[in-house]
């Protein structure tokens, strides 16, 4: 009976965000260990859901599930947090020798101690295991990767889907070849070759455009090389790490050359459409504007260079700023603000009630000044829900509160929340008293994933730049330790 020990350790740190993430992003949210797992990811398509479920059918496996925590992205990890997490799980397994062991990571881990943290903790993971344990992870499509990180892990599988709705299935793969590799079918080997550049993931869907070509034609050299993976890794572009880009990793049974060969030309492949993935963005003003010209709504405005899902702080005003400024006729909102005292002064005051507040700006003044403006509390509440979209489809959300403040004079409302939190989920926009159907523009922070969960809500989705942790733009962003070498640094 194969004894198998399984942990998550799950973060994307963004070297440019002002604020450091402490422990309570973790604590307060995905923060799990033993019986807790299973009752908390069951039936999610998650990682660590994926894999309870591919235990479940192997009534002959023995898990043990240690510590499992995951926040969303945000700032690097601030002192103390890595060796708090990474010390439960490495404590967990030096308790007794495993058959098998399963790590669920992001892959672009970045902490006050690591700039390439994930490469710290598969080291140490063998370290403590030994080399005769097999043992397999899972990464995010946005790793930053590296071969010494290649050479410890016997599997690795990364998603192949941006947005992220493959989680589930990443882990399946990743325990079908770990269960190869423990039966002594297969050998792994990986070798990693970097693509010519760091890149955004703005345009770097799956779901249509350059990288879903670069999907499809992974797929094909992994079956004609009969490799046992082959994931196109994005990068993520706002870790300032040694191991920054896009990469191919092919992983073959036993042939190193062979693996060479099919991430050779997976790379060339995304070499070749990397002009596709920088393109000149309109500015708020100009994106706001052409969405109020609009006959028929609801518009969405998206600013991705404060999005959470990629670092951002849920405090850059340029996108409201310009909203106000264009005064709107029609309904409008924006989201959002993460103001836990905005929040607590709207809850105290109560609904109805007259404020003059000041929004976004909070944090830090780098990317644009408070915006002043009087309100009234419109909508209250505790900001607790379950998503029911297509990303964390089933996993439970909590805003810690959250309330929607209606500008006096202007048709727009603006929605504040206890926490950073991404607005992924058609739920996150319930809980906050806003209805989107019965808008006509939304000027909202996000991303690729708020796609995959409204496109069929909005008739049009105007991307546009701002300043932000995860502008589009990030050229001019103080890179220290990724190489100089990497489009668009070497502008
Ligand atoms: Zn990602």
């Amino acid at each position: 009976m194969p004894d198998i020990a399984i942990a998550r350790f799950a973060h994307e740190g963004n070297s440019f965000s002002p604020i450091p993430t402490p422990i309570e992003c973790f604590t307060g949210g995905e923060w799990q260990v033993g019986d807790g797992v299973t009752k908390y990811y069951r039936g999610t398509k998650t990682e660590i859901g994926g894999a309870i479920a591919w235990l479940e059918r192997r009534p002959g496996w023995k898990p043990t599930y240690l510590r499992c925590a995951g926040a969303p992205s945000s700032g690097v990890l601030a002192p103390g947090v890595f060796d708090r997490i990474f010390g439960e799980i490495t404590t967990g397994l030096s308790k007794r020798r495993w058959d098998a062991v399963f790590l669920s990571l992001h892959g672009s881990l970045n902490t006050a101690e690591y700039t390439h943290a994930d490469l710290e903790i598969v080291r140490r993971v063998r370290a403590i295991i030994g080399r005769d344990t097999p043992l397999a992870v899972s990464f995010d499509l946005h790793a930053n990767v590296s071969q010494a990180e290649a050479d410890i892990p016997d599997i690795v599988v990364g998603y192949k889907c941006h947005p992220h709705t493959d989680m589930a299935e990443t882990a399946t793969k990743a325990l079908d070849l770990l269960e190869r590799r423990v039966k002594g079918e297969i050998k792994p080997v990986a070798v990693i070759v970097r693509a010519d550049a760091i890149i955004p993931s703005l345009f770097a869907r799956t779901t249509d455009g350059p990288m879903a070509e670069v999907k499809q034609i992974a797929a094909d050299i992994e079956k004609k090389y009969g490799l046992l993976d082959l994931t196109p890794y994005q990068g993520y572009a706002y870790a300032d790490s040694e191991a920054a880009g896009a990469s191919a990793w092919a992983t073959a049974d036993g042939d190193r050359a062979l693996a060479l060969k099919g991430a050779t030309e997976l790379v060339e492949a995304m070499n070749k459409r990397r002009p596709l993935l920088f393109k000149k963005l309109p500015t708020a003003a100009e994106g706001i504007a052409r969405a109020l010209v609009a006959a028929q709504g609801p518009i969405a405005v998206i600013d991705s260079a404060d999005h959470t899902g990629a670092g951002g702080i849920g405090d850059t005003p340029g996108l409201l700023a310009a909203l106000i400024a264009a005064k709107p006729a029609k309904p409008t909102a924006f989201a959002f603000f993460h103001d836990p005292d905005l929040l607590a002064e709207a809850k105290a005051a109560g609904i109805g009630a007259r404020l003059k507040v000041r929004l976004g700006g909070r944090l830090t003044p780098l990317f644009g000044p408070p915006v002043e403006a009087e309100v009234t509390v419109g909508h209250l509440s505790d900001g607790k829900f379950t998503n029911v979209g297509p990303v964390y489809t089933g996993l439970g959300a909590d805003l810690k509160g959250c309330a929607r403040l209606d500008l006096v004079g202007l048709p727009i409302s603006v929605m504040i929340t206890g926490i950073c939190h991404d607005t992924t989920d058609p739920d996150f926009f319930r809980v906050g008293g806003i209805d989107l159907e019965k808008l006509a523009v939304l000027a909202v922070k996000a991303k690729n994933q708020f796609r995959a969960s409204f496109g069929s809500t909005f008739r049009e989705m105007i991307d546009i730049d701002a300043p932000g942790p995860a502008a589009y733009d990030f050229s001019q962003f103080p890179f220290k330790k990724a190489p100089k070498t990497l489009y668009p640094l070497t502008r």
